[in-house]
Formats: C-alpha cells, structure tokens, sequence
C-alpha cells in the first residue's frame, strides 16, 4: 500500500503555518493558561501550542511549576517501574537511527527461544519486577504473531518464589485488527507503537524500507488496536528526528483523532530522546538534537495538556535528567534494563542503543525513594479491569491518589520484604511510614495499615 499525505489526518500545513506566522504569548496570557491547567482538567490544544512558543526562561519556569503542581496533585509521591523484555532483534525494517535495523552487520541476531525468555522472565521476576513491557523488532516469519502470543503465555505461567509478572505490556510491529483482537486475548495491558516521527517528509527519509516506511499504515495502528478490542494505547515520539514543537502539535492532532473516533487518547506517552546506536549516524547525530531544557519544556508541557496520560521515561536518560523528569510529569520509568535479546542472563552485544543509566534496580529504588517517590510495582487497575475508558472516568474524580498511592505503598512492601537491601529495606520502610501517614481518610489508611500488616505476615497481591 502506498502512501497518500492527503488521507492522513496530521494537518501538515496547519502545523508548519502556525510555527511560522505565530509570536510567542505574552507573561500574562501563559499564566492565565497555567491558572486554568491548575484546575487540573487539562487545557485546550490551542493553549498548549501557545505554551509550546515559550523561550522566555522565567515564564518557562512558571510553566515547570505549574507541571510539578500538577504532578503532585494528582500523582502523589509515586512512580510506576517497569522493565523492559527484548524477545528478538531480528527485523524486516531499515529505521535509520536503530542497530536492529537490517542491513546493520554488526549485532549478532537472535530470536529467544520460549525457555530463553522464561528465563529472562524469570531474573526479572527474582529482582522484584511485577511489570514488564515485552519488545521485538519486526520479524519476517508468517507466526510472528504466534511467537509473541506464545511468549506471553509462557511469561504469565511462570512463577518464581513470590515472585510472578502480573501486567506484560507490548512494543512490537503494527498489526491487523484481527492480529489485536487475538493479542488483546493474550491478556496484554497497553499495546505501545512510536510514531518516531509525525513529520512525513522526516519519517520518509527515516524508513527507508521494509513494512514500517508506509507513514499511513504505522500512523492508523492504533485505529487499529482500538477496533480489535486494545483499550489501552501507548504512543510515543522518537526525539532528536525532527523539531520537536511540530512533533507534539501532530501528537495533539493524533490524539484528538482517537478521542473523536474511539472516545479516548493513549493511555501512556512515551517520551524517547535518540541514543547512540552502533553503526548508525543519524543516532550520533540527530537532525534535531533536543536539549535538556527542550526536553524538560516537552516533559512539563505534556503534563499540563494531559494530566491523566501516563508518562514514560525510559533508562536512556541519565540519572541527573529522570530525578528532573519526576518533578516535572514523569509518572512511570524503566529500571535495570538491558535492550538486547537475553541481555538479562547473559553479557554480550546486540543491543538496540546505548543506555545512559545501568544501575541495578535496587540502586535506582534506593535513589527513588530518597527523592521522596514511593517506587510502584502496582498492576491492580489492569486486574479489576479498569482499563481505557474505564479507568479515565474513575482516574479523573480521583481516583489515582486514593487507588494507586495505597496500592503502590502494598507493592512496594511487597519488593521490601523479598528483594531489597538492608539498606534499601530501611529508607524504604520510613518511607511507606511517612506515606500511610499522608493518606487522605482514616478508613483508607487503617486499610492500607492493615494489608501492609497481612504482607508483612506472608500474603501477597492485596489491593484496594
Ligand atoms: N520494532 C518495533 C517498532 O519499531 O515499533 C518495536 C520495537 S523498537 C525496538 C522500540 C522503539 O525503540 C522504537 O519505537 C524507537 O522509538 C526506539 N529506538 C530505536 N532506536 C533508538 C535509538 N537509537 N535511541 C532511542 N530509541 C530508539
Ligand atoms: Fe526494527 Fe523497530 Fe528498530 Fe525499526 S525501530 S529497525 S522496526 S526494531
């Protein structure tokens, strides 16, 4: 299928208009903006291009507070971790900026085999993760689909000790609506696809063969997901390929697209920077390179937009940018990671890029919290199936701050009492302390004292 611009619903020329005959807004129209964003409602599209002009440094900063504001409110002191699960480097694609890219020699290949990836599965587990979100590159096998569907099945059935993955989100190819009704059966939680970039001329240069370089197909996916049943979305933008303002003005277009058609956005956006990937130069030199202040207006501006869309940051960021990612609109990050195919269990090469952060998971928990984040492994939501709409419409009275800060606080005393250090068992357990005390309502906080107690007495997996 070739591609037609025209049938495409990202409005190129709205977009390239208004980043050129547009002045930046004045001090008191952002803050007239930052004042409605502080209702916690989210604002309009059109405010969030005005805010997406700033450059003047004190009115930036205003806008970083206002995203922390709202981070605080509605999230509380907690970050969901996951970690992520590579199956198979293989792939059919020639994305320019990735090392699994076909034509690249210079990793070796490999698919893991069902037992490989039990294994991974099974060192993830025994660090403590719940979560993980499972990755593979676009294979040319006709049961490609069979493959992932398989390892889903096998990841669930295992357990180790307490240890058991409870929510397997994925990032593989776009598929037909029939392939989605089948993976939304696999009982995946959000199905995650990147963009990598909304500009067409960009993405043209960018996909240079392979099934991923039809814009159309990749950019009506999550039509898609939606129709066969996927009720939780990712997107993502990959930055550093093109300018990042028109990125998110198309992300806004995107999204408004789903919520017209399906009756809701994504449930997740993702928010990559390129890294270094071998043997690739747009990745060690991308055309756009967004820098850290960019990257934090991006982190802040998505926050005020949509205050209930969760935002993911991955290990590629170091550690000093993810502690200013939390405050800023931050909600769920990757630890531990390693992003080649059984990377967990064994040292060798394959990686997809370079990693700016590779502290064990402990490490990054101990930092975690002495940033004053309670560390979630929480899945509860996705298990009493509030999902899409669902968990939108319950999200929005509240229901992050009186649902997922408890039940965040029970997973956590969960990774205290079976993986952590002593020293991480000990800041930790101030920390679920002082936490319990903050919790709104006395009949919620008696609960939650009184799960931590059924923990501590050997249960596990209790929610509110
Ligand atoms: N093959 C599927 C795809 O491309 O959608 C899913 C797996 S792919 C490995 C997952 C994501 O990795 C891509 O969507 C892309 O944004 C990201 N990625 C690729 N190369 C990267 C690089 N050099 N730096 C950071 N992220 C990269
Ligand atoms: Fe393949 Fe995905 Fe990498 Fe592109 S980004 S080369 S599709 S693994």
């Amino acid at each position: 299928m070739k591609t037609d611009l025209k049938t495409s619903f990202i409005d190129h020329e709205r977009i390239y208009d208004y980043l050129k005959n547009t002045s930046p807004p004045e001090k008191e129209e952002v803050r007239d903006i930052l004042s409605h964003a502080r209702e916690l409602k989210g604002i309009s599209f059109e405010e969030t291009e005005r805010l997406l002009l700033v450059e003047d440094e004190d009115i930036l900063q205003e806008i970083f507070e206002t995203a922390n504001y709202i981070k605080n409110e509605i999230y509380g002191k907690r970050l969901v971790l996951f970690a992520p699960l590579y199956v198979s480097n293989i792939c059919r694609n020639e994305c320019l900026y990735c090392a699994f890219r076909r034509s690249n020699k210079e990793i070796r290949r490999r698919r893991l085999t069902l037992d490989e990836v039990q294994r991974e599965a099974e060192i993830l587990m025994s660090k403590g993760h719940k979560r993980i979100l499972l990755v593979s590159g676009e294979g040319r096998s006709e049961g490609e689909l069979d493959y992932v569907i398989n390892c889903i099945e096998r990841i669930y059935s295992t357990k180790v000790g307490n240890g058991e993955i409870r929510r397997i989100n994925v990032n593989i190819a776009p598929l037909e609506v029939e392939g989605f009704r089948r993976l939304k059966e696999s009982g995946i939680g959000t199905y995650q696809l990147f963009q990598e970039t909304y500009h067409y001329p960009t993405y043209v240069k960018m996909h240079v063969a392979g099934p991923k370089s039809d814009y159309i197909y990749h950019l009506t996916t999550m039509d898609r997901a939606f129709e066969g049943g996927i009720d939780d979305v990712g997107v993502g933008i990959l930055f550093g390929l093109y300018d990042y303002k028109f990125e998110i003005m198309a992300l806004l277009q995107h999204i408004r697209h789903l919520e017209e058609n399906f009756g809701i956005g994504p449930h997740t956006i993702s928010v990559p920077r390129i890294e270094p990937a071998t043997g690739s130069e747009v990745s060690i030199n991308p055309p756009y390179a967004v820098s850290d202040r960019d990257f934090k207006k991006i982190i802040a501006i998505l926050r005020i937009t949509v205050p209930y869309t969760g935002i993911i940051l991955s290990t590629r960021e170091n550690p000093d940018m993810r502690r200013e990612a939390f405050k800023l609109g931050v909600s769920q990050i990757s630890a531990g990671s390693r992003t080649n195919p059984g990377g967990y269990g064994e040292k060798e090469s394959g990686e997809q890029f370079s990693l700016g952060d590779h502290r064990p998971i402990d490490e990054v928990i101990r930092d975690v919290c002495e940033l004053g984040y309670i560390p979630s492994f929480c899945t509860s939501c996705y298990r009493l199936g509030r999902t899409g709409k669902d968990f939108m419409d319950l999200a929005k009275p509240g229901l992050i701050k009186e649902k997922c800060l408890p039940n965040g606080i029970l997973t956590f005393k969960e990774y205290l009492m079976d993986y952590a250090s002593e020293k991480t068992r000990e800041i930790g357990e101030k920390l679920i302390e002082k936490n319990v005390e903050e919790i709104p309502g006395e009949k919620l906080r008696n609960q939650v004292r009184i799960f931590l107690k059924r923990i501590e007495e050997g249960e596990r997996d209790i929610y509110c």
